[in-house]
């Protein structure tokens, strides 16, 4: 390289480095995404806006709490919210003999929460308690808000192979888990508790992750409880523990399980599951595997 060349080549770099925000201003913090919120200019820049994200820091957790665990407020039931699948204007799937899944879902549901309200236990809330159309935010939304414990949304299959007949349970797969996070960074944290809009990008990623590592295990834990439950009193299909990205099951940090009765297609399914008898069979499994889920969480 010649010396005038080298000269214009330091000169641009000079350039660079002297526009660039970090060395205009030592302390900000260099930003992997632009965040909405820092981009769009205050509305009424007179007024003194005090960063919540000090507050966050002030007390004694140095990180914000996604969502209260239960392990630290001993003292309140544990809240299950029972969500049926379908409802309204969604039939979800439909049997043979023309059995609508909605139809089983509240009933199951209702039954559910009969049995757990029984033991005197639980704080049990129904996502929708009537046979009305629900959006999938909205079920999340609830259970959120309501500080669930344990989210257990309630379905019957449906198979191109008449064949197919069986309870399963879902869980969340890792395919989806990007899309949970997504579904924090993206939807004005409505997820969240914590307005992550004032971390930077990084600590709120590293947060959901945390929130996220935490509600898989549980999520797993419980499934596992659910299976060994249903196992005793139902048949199962072939690979009973089934990952999806389900939207229901995004929460990061509320444990979730997806929970097929059987499957509709299947025509001794269908007449087992329009069996009130035998939904209260299933929904006894589910009671048991609640009792150890938080006999164990307690511990
Ligand atoms: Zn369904």
């Amino acid at each position: 390289m010649n010396a005038p060349l080298k000269l214009f080549f330091f000169a641009i770099m000079a350039l660079f480095l002297v526009s660039s925000p970090t060395f205009a201003n030592p302390t900000a913090v260099p930003r992997l995404k632009p965040n909405l919120k820092t981009v769009a200019p205050p509305a009424k820049p007179a007024v003194t806006v005090r960063y919540t994200s000090q507050r966050y820091f002030s007390d004694s957790v140095p990180y914000p709490r996604l969502a209260p665990h239960l392990s630290e407020k001993t003292t309140r039931k544990p809240v299950i919210f029972i969500d049926a699948g379908h409802g309204g204007r969604d039939p979800g799937a439909i049997g043979i003999k023309g059995t609508h899944e909605k139809d089983i879902t509240t009933k199951a549901s209702a039954t559910l929460k009969a049995l757990l309200e029984k033991t005197g236990r639980y704080t049990v809330v129904l996502t929708r308690p009537n046979d009305s159309y629900l959006e999938h935010e909205k079920r999340l939304r609830l259970a959120r808000e309501g500080g669930a414990d344990l989210f257990i949304s309630i379905h019957a299959d449906s198979a191109g192979n008449k064949s197919a007949k069986g309870a399963s349970v879902y869980t969340l797969a890792d395919r989806a888990k990007n899309r949970s996070k997504r579904l924090v960074s993206n939807s004005q944290n409505w997820i969240m508790d914590v307005d992550l809009s004032k971390q930077s990008d990084p600590v709120g990623d590293i947060l959901v992750d945390l929130a996220q590592r935490k509600t898989e295990s549980q999520s797993e834990q419980f499934a596992n409880l659910l299976i060994a439950e249903l196992e005793k009193t139902t048949t199962l299909v072939g690979n009973s523990h089934r990952r999806a990205g389900y939207f229901v099951l995004l929460a990061p940090d509320v444990p979730a399980v997806l929970l097929e009765l059987g499957f509709l297609s299947n025509a001794q399914d269908e007449k087992l599951l329009n069996k009130a008898s035998h939904r209260e069979k299933l929904m006894r499994s589910v009671v048991r595997s609640i009792d150890q889920y938080f006999s164990q969480e307690q511990k």
